[in-house]
């Protein structure tokens, strides 16, 4: 018998101050309710429930078949979700052979063959091709630890970073991991949660899947949480180009959504992240995020300096139409980096750290919408 820990035995180490003093905040507490209901224990995290109901389906089933039945098992889970008012302790001996999370992950794989995770829409199999992220079916772990530098409400941050990415920032931070999808150590789904529980066991608050972009990752992920043991926060941590079935497939069992919008402008995305239709997908995504899933989000606003009118003013004015009750982090630490300094002709524009005026403005302009940012900035 293996019971499931619920987190009673979990340390809490490597805190930072600002993460217990921001629990005192009302907003924080009203806009975090059940993320902070989750770390106390109150209530289970999402995937809790989908791996406990169960599904009737065949694994020869077409397609479309199985995203029927997803359909229908939605309302199950929904209803679960809105009734459940504890956390009960379960064991994998007595787990559903097949579980509304075991389908996510046939549909996943399924996808995989002809791969859409996301809107490149590449439609190669990645069992023996690959598509413009270079992952293949297998995944790469680069590192994973107990994040201490994280927004103070997700501090400690129990981060995964899977290597390879769907975007080629040229300013990327990680580029050693985006661009290199063999960074790091070789993971099946089970050594992923093997790493999530030893993260959950040392006193993460959440699951922290990051990269690069944890996207051409979805099925080790979602297979991964099969074996996941502790109650604990399941975060997606991500640029938010996922296609609107990947989406579709994740929205049920993430805790909590850490999306990046950092462009208003499809021509400043094209050519410093090489991606086409930036905004209108990447708000589609954070805005289904927000009203079909957990509301319980932080979205990360990277300042790039000269880029206050054409993107970081009108996405501001965005969050407060779509997503008003998000937490927002207006982020000042853009440097410099990769591309940009090698091609300093080309990103001109971004050659620079961003100026305290331009933050100031930032800061400004969100104060003016009403947005909690002073909390997680
Ligand atoms: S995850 Fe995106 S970029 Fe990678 S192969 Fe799939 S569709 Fe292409």
């Amino acid at each position: 018998m293996n019971i499931l820990c619920v987190g009673a035995i979990r340390m809490w180490r490597f805190t930072r101050n600002d993460a217990v003093t921001v629990w005192s905040r009302d907003i924080v507490k009203n806009r975090l309710s059940r993320y902070r209901s989750i770390i106390d224990l109150m209530l289970p995290a999402r995937y809790f429930l989908a791996r406990n109901i169960e599904v009737d389906y065949s694994n020869k089933e077409p397609l479309s078949k199985l995203w029927e039945l997803h359909k229908v098992t939605r309302k199950k889970f929904n209803k679960q979700l809105k009734n459940v008012k504890e956390v009960a302790p379960t064991d994998h001996d007595t787990f559903p052979s097949k579980s509304f999370l075991d389908l996510k992950t046939l549909i996943a794989n399924r996808i995989l063959q002809q791969c859409y995770f996301c809107e490149r829409r590449c439609n190669i199999d990645r069992a023996n091709r690959i598509g413009y992220c270079q992952v293949t079916n297998t995944s790469y772990i680069s590192s994973a630890f107990l994040h201490t530098g994280e927004e103070a409400p997700l501090v400690p941050s129990g981060t995964i970073f899977f290597s390879g990415c769907n975007f080629r920032c040229a300013h990327c931070q990680n580029h050693d991991i985006s661009c290199n999808p063999k960074n790091g150590s070789i993971v099946s789904s089970t050594q992923v949660a093997a790493i999530a529980n030893d993260l959950a066991s040392q006193g993460a608050k959440n699951i922290n899947y990051v990269g690069g972009d944890p996207t051409p990752h979805l099925h080790t992920i979602l297979a991964s949480l099969k074996h996941q043991q502790f109650n604990i926060t399941q975060l997606w941590n991500s640029n938010m180009f996922l296609s609107e079935e990947a989406l579709d497939l994740l929205i049920d069992i993430i805790d909590f959504w850490l999306p990046d919008l950092k462009y208003f402008s499809d021509r400043c995305a094209e050519r410093i992240s090489d991606v086409k239709n930036y905004t209108s997908i990447v708000t589609r995504n954070i805005k289904t995020a927000y009203t079909e899933g957990t509301k319980e989000m932080i979205i990360r606003v990277l300042v790039l300096p000269n880029h206050l009118q054409c993107c970081v003013l009108p996405l501001l004015d965005w969050i407060s139409e779509n997503t008003p009750e998000a937490l927002v982090n207006i982020m000042a630490q853009y440097r410099p980096m990769w591309q940009v300094l090698r091609q300093p002709k080309i990103f001109e524009d971004i050659t620079s750290r961003v100026s305290q005026e331009e933050m100031q403005q930032a800061y400004n302009h969100a104060e003016r919408l009403g947005l909690e940012f002073r909390s997680v900035s």
